[in-house]
C-alpha cells in the first residue's frame, strides 16, 4: 500500500514537534522523504512519517507503527510496555508476520494514533491540534488496549490538559467520555459547562454512554442550583434601618424593599437558569437598588444583595 507511492510531508506538517529532538529537516516548508524498505532487502519506497515520532539518531527505536492513512510512527516497545504490557500485546497483534522489523499496521487514523502515542510517552499532542473526535477515539482506544486511564488522565497530565481545552465548546462530549471511563476529575471539570444543559437535549446514545450514575450527578447539580437560586430570589430584604425624618415607618421600608426585590425576581424570571452568573444578579438587582430614594433603605438593599451574591457564588458549581 505504501510501496511505490511518493508522499509529501507538507500535508501532514501538523505532526511536527520537537520533544523527540528537533530536526533541521523538519519544518512546515519542507518535504521529508524517508527511505524505508517495504520488504526488507528487496525494495524500498518513499513514505510519509510523523515528525514527532521519528528516529532522530535514536538507536533504541524498535517498532514502526503505521496508521491506516499510511503515516509511519517510530516507537519503542519498552515505552509501550512501561505503560501497559497489554497495550504492547495489542500493538504487536497488528505486526506484519514474517518480517524482520516490527511493523504494526494499526486500523487507526494518524490523528488518533498520534494522540495515543503522545499519551503513552507522556507528552503533549496540543501542538498537533487534535480534533475532539480524535481525542475521544484515542481515549476509547487506549481503554481497549488495556491502558489504565485513571493514571493517564489526571489533572495536569498532558492528555487531561488537551481534553479540558474542549470542555467549553464540547462539554457533553467530554463529560460523556469522562463518565464512560469513570474519570471523575475530568467529568467534574466538564460538568461546570453543563449546569444549564436541558437534559432533554441529551440523546439516547450520549445518555447510554454517560450511564445512570453520571447522569444523576448532572441532574442533581442542576436541581440543587435551581432550588438555591429560587430560594435566594424569594428571600426579600428584612433588615430595616431606624426611623429617620424622611423614612420613619417600618412598613414603608418593608414595602419599598420588597417591591424592588420582587422587580428583580420578575426581571430574572425569564432567564433564571442554574448557570446564571453573579454578574447578572449584580446587574439586575444593582440597577433596582439604585432606584430606591431613601439612602438608608438603599444601603439595606445593597447589603442584602451582597449576601445573596455571595451565597450564590458558594453554591456547588460542578458535580
Ligand atoms: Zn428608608
Amino acid at each position: 500500500m505504501v510501496a511505490g507511492s511518493q508522499y509529501n510531508l507538507d500535508s501532514h506538517a501538523r505532526y511536527e514537534e520537537s520533544e523527540f529532538g528537533a530536526s533541521p529537516a523538519a519544518s512546515y516548508d519542507q518535504t521529508m522523504n524517508i527511505e524505508v524498505p517495504e520488504k526488507p532487502q528487496t525494495m524500498s519506497a518513499s513514505i510519509q512519517a510523523s515528525v514527532t515520532f521519528y528516529p532522530y539518531h535514536d538507536s533504541e527505536i524498535d517498532m514502526i507503527v503505521v496508521s491506516d492513512d499510511a503515516i509511519y510512527f517510530y516507537a519503542h516497545t519498552a515505552s509501550i510496555r512501561h505503560i501497559s504490557e497489554k497495550a504492547l500485546e495489542h500493538f504487536l497483534s497488528y505486526a506484519i508476520p514474517n518480517v524482520k522489523e516490527t511493523i504494526a499496521l494499526l486500523p487507526l487514523s494518524s490523528g488518533v494514533l498520534n494522540v495515543i502515542l503522545h499519551a503513552i510517552y507522556g507528552t503533549s499532542c496540543a501542538e498537533n491540534a487534535p480534533t475532539c473526535e480524535e481525542l475521544v477515539e484515542a481515549v476509547d482506544e487506549l481503554a481497549i488496549m488495556g491502558v489504565a486511564l485513571n493514571s493517564l488522565i489526571l489533572p495536569d497530565t498532558p492528555l487531561y490538559t488537551v481534553l479540558i481545552s474542549y470542555a467549553l465548546r464540547r462539554p457533553l462530549d467530554i463529560y460523556a467520555l469522562a463518565a464512560h471511563h469513570d474519570l471523575f476529575d475530568l467529568a467534574k471539570y466538564a460538568s461546570f459547562y453543563l449546569r444549564a444543559l436541558p437534559l432533554s437535549n441529551v440523546g439516547d446514545e450520549a445518555a447510554a454512554r454517560i450511564g445512570t450514575q453520571y447522569l444523576k450527578r448532572i441532574f442533581l447539580l442542576q436541581m440543587t442550583r435551581s432550588a438555591a437560586l429560587k430560594e435566594l430570589v424569594m428571600s426579600v430584604p428584612t433588615d430595616f434601618h431606624p426611623p429617620t425624618k424622611t423614612c420613619k415607618r417600618l412598613d414603608w421600608q418593608q414595602r419599598t424593599l420588597a417591591r424592588a426585590w420582587a422587580a428583580g425576581a420578575a426581571d430574572l424570571a425569564w432567564d433564571m437558569a442554574p448557570d446564571s452568573s453573579v454578574a447578572r444578579l449584580w446587574s439586575v438587582y444593582g440597577r433596582l437598588g439604585g432606584q430606591i430614594e431613601c439612602p438608608d433603605c438603599q444601603a439595606a438593599f445593597r447589603q442584602h444583595l451582597q449576601g445573596m451574591v455571595f451565597r450564590w457564588s458558594e453554591v456547588k458549581n460542578t458535580i
